[in-house]
């Protein structure tokens, strides 16, 4: 028999990492009351067998504890989003990449992608439905944030939607605050440039973008 205490998970600031994949339920404590709870951990999402998942996910309520002393913590573990119609494949992966594997389970198809966080699921997930390519805009991103008075390459900013002609963004700095660009700088890019990622590379974040956006400059294509 193992204790209770041995089982619990043990929290970090902003979340919690299992040691072991979790199907199930999780035993989680508060991290600010130090209550425990029962917590189902998804790891996961299929949109077209389970659309509810994914609302949820959009909305920030995906793998949330929820506690009744207010705090809300985001579980951290791994997660599989894979959307066999559009083909759109996208594993979480906290602590690092696992490799082909996670994609292989799936027989994956299409657009695969790695990402180290829910955060980076989501934008990722806006950005197919929207239509538009994310690479792309990890290219705009860096534009944009290099045309700023300040430019900050590490300066956090997500896609949030596309309204007819505008991108809209959501800058965190201090605070967060809104950003438009026109979706024809988008098309701009997207004609000039050939640095769409091959098949097996399926990190595509602003280290890539950075990257692609100095060969672009350079003229290397
Ligand atoms: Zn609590």
């Amino acid at each position: 028999m193992f204790s209770r205490a041995a089982q619990l998970q043990r929290c970090f600031i902003g979340g919690i990492v299992p040691r072991v994949k979790i199907t199930g339920t999780a035993l989680i404590l508060c991290p600010a009351c130090g209550r425990e709870h029962d917590v189902k951990l998804v790891q996961n999402i299929n949109p077209q067998t389970d659309p509810d998942a994914k609302q949820k996910l959009l909305a920030g309520d995906f793998n949330v504890l929820a506690c009744e002393c207010g705090r809300r913590t985001q579980l951290v573990s791994e997660l599989l989003y894979y959307d066999p119609v559009s083909e759109l494949t996208i594993f979480v992966s906290p602590e690092g990449g696992k490799g082909e594997q996670p994609f292989e389970a799936v027989a994956a198809q299409g657009t695969q992608r790695l990402v180290p966080s829910l955060n980076a699921l989501v934008e990722k997930v806006k950005i197919a439905d929207a239509g538009l390519e994310d690479w792309v805009l990890e290219m705009v991103k860096v534009l944009l944030l290099a045309s700023l008075p300040e430019p900050d390459l590490d300066t956090v900013l997500l896609f949030d939607h596309l309204d007819g002609n505008v991108i809209h963004w959501v800058m965190f700095g201090t605070e967060a605050r809104a950003m438009q660009s026109p979706m024809a700088a988008y098309e701009r890019l997207s004609a000039r440039t050939q640095a769409r990622p091959k098949p097996g590379e399926r990190q595509v974040d602003r280290l890539w973008a950075v990257a692609a956006v100095q060969q672009m400059m350079r003229g290397g294509n």
